[in-house]
């Protein structure tokens, strides 16, 4: 397994529910939330759904 350092291309970290890793690069290689824009964009939508439950 290549060190990070060597390794330029930072994955995104999402876990699908079959354990598969998604193989997209991250939106930020060097930020602490590492998900690609398609994970990123469904984590944004997740926190829209969340938040406009726990409004009601
Ligand atoms: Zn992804």
């Amino acid at each position: 397994m290549p060190s990070p350092t060597t390794d330029r291309v930072v994955r995104c970290r999402y876990k699908r529910r079959n354990d598969e890793m998604c193989t997209a690069a991250a939106v930020e290689p060097d930020g602490d939330v590492l998900l690609c824009t398609k994970h990123l964009a469904r984590a944004i939508t997740l926190i829209r759904v969340a938040t406009a439950r726990s409004a009601k």
